[in-house]
């Protein structure tokens, strides 16, 4: 491929021009030719009367043009009238598709452009050029469906922010478009493409989140008006310069799971930010701080990345912001490029890139280089394309050492909060790990006296509350003494596990029901909801359970179990009298078995 840029601060002889440009196509008889124009003036009626020219002059080249808010002309900023760059292509097959829609049509229009690229199997690479004012271009980009992940996607975009009393606008051979976008497809075997992507923006200070958003408009930054975070942090006022101020610091984010950075051009008097590209509600922010340095040092390495995929031509979408964030420094993030191929492009108001996973992203502030080949090309050596050290323009040292001791401060701090997060997860799992203790008897894991006995009191005044039955069950091992007289402590305390356990497997199946250890070889099951003879027959099957275990050493045991029931209407002191009464007789029966007492049987004995 072979590229000729035309300047043009007038549109008189135009086909004089052009000569160069038309004089090598009809040599050449190219697979396609592509003009890209970019007008400095945003007036329709010029475009039109330029691209007809342009037509006249080189009949079947695609013509495709976007306003610009400056040229890029050799890799030096140019701010001409109009800048037009011919792309003559040896091999490869050009062609442009419009899509003209409102607001309303974005998600049908995304779908007939998805279709369009799906049913271009072969395209290496789609370009769009967008004139987003007047839809919801979230919701567009968000729409399109793009079956080819190894399609590379780039483009820039125009909404007029950078010149609200003028109508941004895209073209092509057929017509201008106000609202709406080209798509230009490159397909060829031998075509390549290669996109650096250059950000440079630096995360300072903490992260907050986004409370309230609707799109184009940050309301709403941790609860608070969005602007507050410019004038708590940097202290910009929100009249007069409030844009040129707040243009060094825009905010990090995520779109599509990519970081993106979001500028605000304008805050309103509820101190909401306009933006030009959404920034959800939920998502995470930080100030970020423009480094002249750290943009300097990814230009450097991505320039030295597009010069070993040894580019013929290559095209430069950079953002306009980035333009003033230079000021006069602009070409060098541009001249280091111009070194390898021959390098044009225009100042835009948003770039397109698909992601890793395919996704198209609408950056903000950034810097798209494409190089484009046909064939194999000639990497140029890194000695013959030295890049020279970065000058200075705009940063002092002063705000450079100011920045830097920002950055290692929000560093320190980051690392102690997390330190201070980690600690505090520790925390709260020796707090879980103490309340357990604080209600929980270690021999058995059963709830511990303190405990059972709470939750009996709550049950019974419960039960009173909703006239409701309950019942306990006290439970205590027969003739343990023994266990512990033939075999040892140790036995004992393994037998008084076991019963925990088998009382606790009865629980299971009944969630309403709890038990503790009530002393040494007792323990004390609540039934709330259980009337006298449930609770008497589940007292039985904990007697089954127990007496048909087999300890390993100290064999066979048994239980002897003492019920009783209560509406609540009674001093807590007798259900426990009873209880204890029913597992004394229990014991004077000869062991191994259950004895209930009521409430109207305590009143008959007494
Ligand atoms: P009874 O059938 O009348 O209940 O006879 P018993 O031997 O079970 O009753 P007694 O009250 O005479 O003995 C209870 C024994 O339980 C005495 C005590 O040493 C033992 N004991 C209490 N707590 C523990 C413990 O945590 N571990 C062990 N191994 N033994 C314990
Ligand atoms: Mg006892
Ligand atoms: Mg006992």
């Amino acid at each position: 491929m072979k590229q000729f840029l035309v300047l043009l601060n007038d549109f008189d002889d135009i086909r004089e021009k052009f000569s160069y440009a038309y004089e090598y196509i009809d040599k050449v008889n190219p697979a396609s030719v592509l003009v890209h124009v970019f007008f400095g003036e945003w007036d329709v009626a010029a475009a039109k009367t330029l691209t007809a020219a342009i037509n006249r002059t080189i009949p079947d080249a695609k013509i495709v043009g976007s306003v610009s808010c400056g040229e890029i002309f050799e890799g030096n900023l140019a701010a001409l009238r109009c800048m037009a760059v011919v792309s003559v292509f040896d091999c490869t097959k050009i062609e442009v598709l419009t899509y003209k829609f409102h607001g309303g049509e974005e998600e049908t229009t995304a779908r007939r452009l998805a279709k369009d690229i799906n049913a271009r199997a072969e395209t290496k690479a789609a370009e769009f050029l967008m004139a987003m004012a007047g839809y919801d271009k979230q919701k567009f980009i968000e729409s399109i469906d793009i079956n080819n992940k190894n399609l590379v996607v780039f483009g820039a975009g125009v909404t007029g922010v950078t010149n609200p009393t003028q109508t941004a606008f895209v073209s092509t051979n057929s017509g201008i478009v106000t609202c709406g976008m080209i798509a230009v497809f490159y397909e060829g075997t031998d075509f390549h493409v290669h996109v650096e992507h250059i950000f440079g923006w630096e995360p300072l200070g903490k992260e907050m989140t986004v409370t309230k958003s609707k799109p184009l408009l940050l309301m709403e930054v941790d609860g608070k008006p969005a602007y507050d975070v410019y004038s708590h942090y940097l202290q910009i006022p929100r009249t007069g310069n409030f844009f040129a101020n707040i243009l060094g610091f825009p905010f990090l984010t995520q779109d599509r799971q990519t970081d993106v950075v979001r500028l605000s051009h304008a805050c309103d008097d509820n101190g909401y930010l306009s933006l030009s590209a959404d920034i959800a509600k939920g998502s995470k922010l930080r100030i970020t701080y423009g480094n002249l340095g750290e943009i300097f040092r990814e230009v450097t390495a991505g320039r030295d990345k597009i010069r070993r995929f040894a580019p013929q031509a290559i095209m430069i979408y950079d953002c306009a912001s980035r333009k003033m964030l230079w000021q006069t420094g602009t070409d060098q993030e541009l001249q280091p490029f111009q070194k390898i191929a021959p390098t044009a492009g225009f100042f835009c108001e948003g770039e397109f890139k698909n992601n890793d996973k395919g996704l198209i992203v609408n950056h903000q502030c950034t810097l798209l280089a494409i190089g484009m080949r046909e064939g194999e090309g000639k990497v140029i050596p890194a000695t013959e394309a030295k890049i020279e050290e970065l000058k200075f323009y705009t940063d002092s040292s002063i705000v450079k050492r100011m920045a830097a001791f920002v950055q290692t401060t929000t560093a320190e701090l980051e690392k102690a909060n997390s330190k201070l997060a980690a600690l505090n997860s520790e925390l709260s799992t020796i707090n879980a790990k103490l309340s357990y203790m604080a209600v929980t008897d270690e021999l058995t894991g059963l709830f511990n006296r303190r405990e059972i006995d709470k939750r009996i009191q709550d049950a019974v005044a419960a039960a009173k509350d909703n006239n409701d039955v309950l019942s306990i069950i006290m439970i205590d091992i027969d003739h343990f003494k023994r266990v512990n007289d033939t075999y040892g402590h140790a036995v004992g305390d393994i037998v008084l596990k076991d019963a925990a356990a088998v009382i606790r497997d009865s629980l299971n199946e009944n969630t309403m029901a709890t038990a503790g250890r009530w002393g040494g070889e007792e323990f004390l099951v609540l039934l709330p909801s259980f009337s006298l003879s449930e609770a008497t027959e589940f007292a039985e099957t904990i007697r089954q359970k127990f007496a048909a275990h087999s300890f390993d050493t100290a064999g066979a045991q048994t239980l002897s179990l003492g019920v009783t029931a209560t509406f609540g209407y009674e001093d807590e002191k007798n259900i426990f009298i009873r209880a204890d009464d029913a597992l004394y007789k229990a014991k004077t029966g000869g062991r191994n078995q259950v004895v209930s007492i009521s409430a109207e049987d305590m009143k008959t004995v007494v």
